[in-house]
């Protein structure tokens, strides 16, 4: 076998055996296959795709690259992820609401490069808060708190650490085999029984229409079923930033007014949603008991105190949850006022994402240090009608004084019309269950 054939077969559209493709990977990890062949390989799976059989295979053996773990708890558990977007802190709402109903989260995640954080990140604007935790800590938080939200240990998934790398820059990400395999074999590797998967749809996700998004939906759905695992997917919308903050330690403190009843709609919804699938993998009821479930562990604050619990065993300072004072607080800020009369008629994620960024609450590079109190609170979203000065949003940063060119970008970021110009603009588009 030679990685020149194996690129060849793929690049002639041939399926590839079980063999090839783990001699392929393997070889890679292992640094006996260079880059330039992994990148032609990639980019013929980019033109060719793979098949559904040759997409779980590529899945596990990724999965079986590092550490497989396995989670010695006495009850299900559920995991939980979310393909990426701007705004998107419902891991901190639907963990513990899945905790609060009995079902463990053990949910392993990643930091960000690029608009903002990534939920490790932005769960380290609690003061004091670890999270890096080794495998026994872990777990001794996840049987305390029902949940435990901690970085990937640098055992889990080495394939896909080489691989996103390499596709990341050289334009092969948008290619829905190797985004199954590569989001799938860090959820198999990290063990939980169950996973649900928020698939997002929409001009601010990768996958810009629901044809896609079921496509995608469907790979990681039956890559994790063929692996054992239960498995179900929601397609949510991702049009507009998810709620009303964008930011990292601003997006965690919207989770814990969400946790309180007070959240936006949009943020409570997809939340509640998410957790109720969790609740079904695990066997809690039909999906009405499920969502009831939810909806109460939220309205009666049992989940806001499981995420003060998890909070303080991860040595993070719990008063948080009552007091915002405590989180890092930004030195300057800036109020944008609307430049017209008119509805709202879509807000840009893309650049909502990139503004977040310039004010300092993403990495432009991957050693960067993050602005935690950066970002942009909105006042108005999509639907609103508004008049001419009314105030949209207000800009936070700690490094930037001086506002004016990013309130020149910011004239992109809403767009303005009439009723009638509204896209129907859905929370919850589609569910896609595998159990
Ligand atoms: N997130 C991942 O972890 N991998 C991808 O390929 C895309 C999104």
């Amino acid at each position: 076998m030679t990685a020149y054939e194996i690129i060849l077969k793929k690049k002639n559209g041939s399926e590839l055996s079980y063999d090839e493709i783990k001699w392929l990977v393997d070889g890679y990890v292992a640094g006996e296959i260079p880059d330039y062949q992994m990148s032609a390989f990639l980019m013929a799976v980019c033109f060719n795709s793979l098949s559904g059989r040759e997409t779980s295979d590529l899945t596990m053996i990724m999965a079986e690259s590092g550490d497989m773990f396995r989670l010695s708890l006495d009850g299900f558990s559920a995991d939980k992820h979310s393909t990426g977007g701007v705004g998107d802190k419902t891991s901190f709402i639907t963990a513990p609401l899945a905790a609060a109903c009995g079902v463990y989260v053990p949910k392993m995640s990643g930091r960000g490069l690029g608009h903002t954080g990534g939920t490790i990140d932005k769960l380290e604007s609690v003061p004091g808060l670890r999270t890096s935790l080794d495998y026994d800590e872990f777990t001794g938080v996840v049987k305390k708190a029902g949940f435990c939200i901690a970085g990937q240990t640098g055992s889990l998934c080495p394939a896909d650490k080489k691989i996103y790398a390499l596709r990341s820059c050289t334009a092969a990400v948008d290619s829905i085999p190797l985004i199954c395999s590569s989001i799938m074999s860090k959820k198999l590797a990290a063990g939980a029984d169950g996973i649900v998967l928020d698939v997002k749809v929409g001009g601010g996700a990768f996958m810009k229409n629901t044809e896609d998004a079921v496509r995608l939906a469907e790979a990681m759905v039956s890559a994790g079923k063929k692996a054992g695992k239960k498995c179900s997917a929601v397609l949510t919308g991702m049009d507009k930033p998810l709620g009303m903050s964008v930011g990292n330690s601003l997006e965690v403190i919207e989770a814990i007014e969400t946790l309180k009843g007070r959240g936006p709609e949009d943020l409570a919804e997809v939340s509640v949603t998410l957790a109720a699938e969790m609740l079904e993998l695990a066997g809690k009821g039909s999906p009405e008991k499920c969502r009831s479930l939810a909806e109460e562990a939220l309205n009666s604050g049992a989940a806001l105190k499981k995420l003060e619990k998890m909070i303080e065993l991860q040595n993070g300072d719990p008063h948080v949850i009552y007091d915002y004072s405590l989180f890092p607080k930004a030195l300057y800020s800036c109020e944008v006022y609307s430049p017209e009369d008119g509805v709202i008629t879509g807000i840009s994620c893309e650049k909502t994402g990139l503004i977040s960024l310039s004010l300092g609450a993403g990495r432009k590079t991957k050693d960067a240090a993050l602005d935690y109190s950066a970002g942009i609170v909105f006042d108005r979203t999509t639907g609103d009608t508004v008049r001419k000065g009314e105030r949209l949003a207000v800009l936070y940063s700690s490094s930037m004084c001086d506002f004016s060119g990013i309130l020149s970008e910011f004239t992109d970021v809403f767009q303005f019309g009439c009723e009638e110009m509204m896209k129907n603009q859905k929370n919850i588009i589609k569910f896609i269950k595998g159990y």
